[in-house]
């Protein structure tokens, strides 16, 4: 068989809560090194396996178009808002396979999430509509046994060559970054300054959000 030729899209879920150089970042890195055609954000209404966002939906795209406005390859989408409920994952890769039937999708996952990725909802079937890029993130080894151990080891490759169902890990640059500790930041009134993109600092203080 052929190895695939077209485009690559890249996936980015997460809660977004708020967007900051963690989450943009290793996009972008992910993004050189695969060569993808664009880098999709798509920010969960109701996350599944956690605590629900601080803040509202809307503020949380607001600041993700502020955060990837100056990057031509960085899109916002709503899919999950638009759909409403709980967010699985599974069904936002349906969708978007009905949507872009020609390309292939690689989801971008953090090691902190792939270590957990057996508990996601129909997570086998994930693999059957999308390839996953894997980045690094500090404190956060691969998992070498279990389910995703051995996930790990059976899809790995070097390169991308099929459409879905390869795993790819990719060196970033490390930023021990999260947004659990920048709201804490941020109800304790310490600068968040250079961990976010400031246009999105400027909208927190504007709003007023993660105050309480
Ligand atoms: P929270 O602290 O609220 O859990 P978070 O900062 O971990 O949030 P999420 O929106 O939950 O961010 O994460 C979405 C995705 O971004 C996950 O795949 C996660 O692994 C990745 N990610 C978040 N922060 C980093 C970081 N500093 N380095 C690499 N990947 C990251």
């Amino acid at each position: 068989m052929n190895a695939f030729s077209g485009q690559y899209i890249g996936i980015n879920g997460g809660t977004f809560d708020p967007i900051h150089f963690g989450h943009l970042r290793p996009a972008l890195e992910v993004q050189l090194a695969l060569g993808l055609e664009e880098v999709r954000f798509i920010p969960c209404y109701k996350p599944v396996h956690r605590d629900q966002p601080s803040v509202s939906a809307e503020h949380r795209c607001a600041m993700i178009a502020l955060a990837i406005a100056s990057q031509p390859k960085f899109v916002l989408d709503k899919v999950e808002i638009e759909q409403g409920g709980p967010s699985y994952m599974v069904h936002t890769l349906q969708t978007l396979t009905k949507r872009y039937p020609a390309k292939g999708l690689v989801l971008m996952m953090g090691t902190d999430a792939f270590a957990k990725f057996d508990t996601w909802f129909e997570w086998q079937t994930i693999l059957k509509l999308a390839n996953l890029a894997i980045t690094h993130r500090p404190g956060e080894p691969i998992p070498q046994s279990g389910e995703v151990g051995q996930l790990f080891k059976k899809s790995w490759v070097p390169k991308l060559t099929e459409p879905f169902g390869q795993i790819v890990d990719v060196p970033i640059t490390q930023l021990e970054l999260s947004a659990t500790a920048l709201r804490s930041y941020l109800k304790q009134g310490v600068c968040v300054d250079y961990l976010l993109p400031s246009p999105v600092i400027n909208y927190i203080q504007q709003h007023q959000l993660y105050q309480e």
